[in-house]
């Protein structure tokens, strides 16, 4: 097999899923669209995958990912998942809008999923026109790629076409196809499909498949699927606490959109949050706040029962040794989160060390937040400054309401960095890879967006993703992309837009 791209084909695809029982998906390809124009590649990640971005850039690449064309060795399929949506379970889900063209080994040896998103009808999709608008789109991609550059686990956007057709939502809006990579598409509620189907055989495959291409060490461990299990629900608490430290609010964490990978995957109406308070929705579709920020890791952690009940068959031989296993890997999960949370907290103070009060002086800064209505990622960010200077506390404490809030608490702090060596220009370069300066705030996003959409005015777009590209760098010149919106930028209700 070569894994070069060759004249012919631009993707060495590799595919493993398509492999798989038949049952497992539906094979079909993309429907072609109108009038296919390139609006975005991503040079660096197509250079990362081993890809030659002149040959997508080229008409035969761009009809490829538009759907228009199906690249030699893909083998497009969409693939069957169920899914629990705001807790209530969907026997049938699956990719209602997206074919899985196929897999390719990027050029550090990794397996990743090539997606088409906004590719048309399957047969998964129920009333849905299978189609994708561009606001969408570009919000997915500018959110997934900020997501990377800040060091967080995510799906990764390739590039993004215009279909030349329309798509009806509200309005009539341009269509998009978003070109998506991940280490898998495989959910917690792909696991749902087969348990639900008592299809326990299913279970087992789709388990080992997972173990081989996500979690190798899961295979010599004396009991692979309990391990496999244990690894899913560390990465998750890991990926969590990643999010709370970056005020991310991933907005629908249904089963179905929670990776087994452990990436953050399916960028709907997700935020950054400006001012912080922890119990922050901007989700339209999330009137209950389920799914707000303070709130995730109780939710991976129910997502997380629910992978679990559909792994118990393979777990051990008897239903009491089952139930037993399940609850001692469940139970992990507030362990392995407070530690990765405590962590990702420490490193945003700058301790470099670890003492008993660290969490608790946290909560205190945190607490203070709220009711001071501190921007969230400026407030860090400046911490970074008032730890070698306390005349920089002026800057931090203008962030709150009641700047006497954050005096208080900078004492306490001081007084804990003081107990702890370390040279303090060293720990404000470590705070300053902790805490970023540009996150994609939501009226940034809504910005480009209407720009796109409203105006074919890509620019705000491109400018964007450049700023984001580098969060923890400053940029002179690019100072107005750190602010929190104006009263009249501020953007409270975030849409799926499907
Ligand atoms: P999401 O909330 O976007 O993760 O999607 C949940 C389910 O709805 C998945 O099965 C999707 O494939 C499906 N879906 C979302 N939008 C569409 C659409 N426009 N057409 C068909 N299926 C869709
Ligand atoms: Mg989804």
């Amino acid at each position: 097999m070569t894994l070069a791209p060759t004249d012919d084909a631009p993707f060495a695809f590799d595919n493993s899923y398509v492999r798989l029982p038949d049952r497992f998906f539906a094979r079909l390809p993309p429907t072609p669209v109108a009038a296919p124009r390139l609006i975005k590649l991503n040079v660096a990640l197509a250079r990362e995958l081993g890809l030659d971005p002149a040959r997508l850039e080229a008409p035969d690449g761009v009809e490829i990912l538009a759907g228009n064309r199906v690249a030699q060795g893909s083998e497009p399929i969409a693939q069957a998942y169920a899914g629990h949506q705001f807790g209530g379970f969907v026997p049938q889900l699956g990719d209602g809008r997206a074919v899985l063209l196929g897999e390719i080994i990027d050029s550090t040896g990794v397996r990743r999923d090539i997606q088409l998103k906004g590719s048309g009808p399957t047969p998964f999709s129920r009333r849905g026109d299978g189609r994708a608008a561009l606001g969408p789109v570009l919000r997915e991609y500018i959110v997934a790629e900020a997501m990377h550059a800040l060091g967080v686990p995510t799906t990764r956007s390739l590039a993004a076409v215009l279909t030349g057709e329309y798509v009806f939502r509200e309005e009539a809006l341009p269509g998009a196809v978003l070109t998506r990579v991940a280490a898998s598409h495989i959910r917690v509620g792909t696991f749902q499909y087969f348990a639900v189907r008592r299809d326990t055989e299913g279970i087992r495959e789709l388990a080992d498949h997972v173990i081989a291409r996500h979690y190798p060490e899961a295979a010599t461990a004396s009991n692979p699927y309990r391990s496999l299990l244990d690894a899913v629900i560390a990465r998750q608490a890991a990926l969590v606490a990643r999010w709370l430290a970056i005020g991310f609010i991933h907005g629908v964490m249904n089963t179905d959109n929670m990776s087994i990978a452990g990436e953050t995957i399916d960028y709907g109406p997700c935020a950054f949050m400006d001012t912080y308070h922890p119990s922050t929705v901007y989700s339209s579709i999330d009137a209950q706040g389920r799914y707000a920020y303070a709130n995730q890791p109780q939710i991976a952690q129910w997502n997380l029962a629910r992978l679990t009940e559909t792994l118990l068959p393979l777990l051990a031989e008897t239903e009491a040794a089952q139930l037993e296993a399940g609850q001692a890997a469940l139970t992990a999960f507030g362990g392995l989160f407070e530690a990765a949370y405590t962590r990702e907290l420490r490193a945003k103070l700058g301790l470099m060390e670890e003492r008993d009060g660290d969490l608790d002086l946290a909560h205190d800064l945190l607490d203070r937040m709220t009711k001071g209505e501190a921007d969230f990622t400026l407030t860090f960010r400046d911490l970074a400054d008032a730890a070698v200077d306390p005349t920089a506390d002026a800057k931090v404490a203008g962030h709150f309401n009641d700047p006497a809030a954050f005096a208080e608490w900078a004492s306490r702090w001081r007084a804990r960095l003081a107990e702890e060596g370390g040279e303090p220009e060293a720990r404000r370069q470590a705070m300053r890879r902790a805490n970023p300066a540009f996150i994609p705030r939501n009226h940034l996003v809504e910005e480009a967006i209407v720009a796109a959409v409203r105006h074919q005015d890509f620019q705000p777009f491109e400018d964007l993703v450049a700023v984001l590209a580098r969060p923890f760098d400053d940029q002179p010149g690019r100072e107005r992309y750190t602010l929190p919106p104006r009263p009249e930028e501020v953007v409270r209700a975030t849409f799926c837009g499907t």
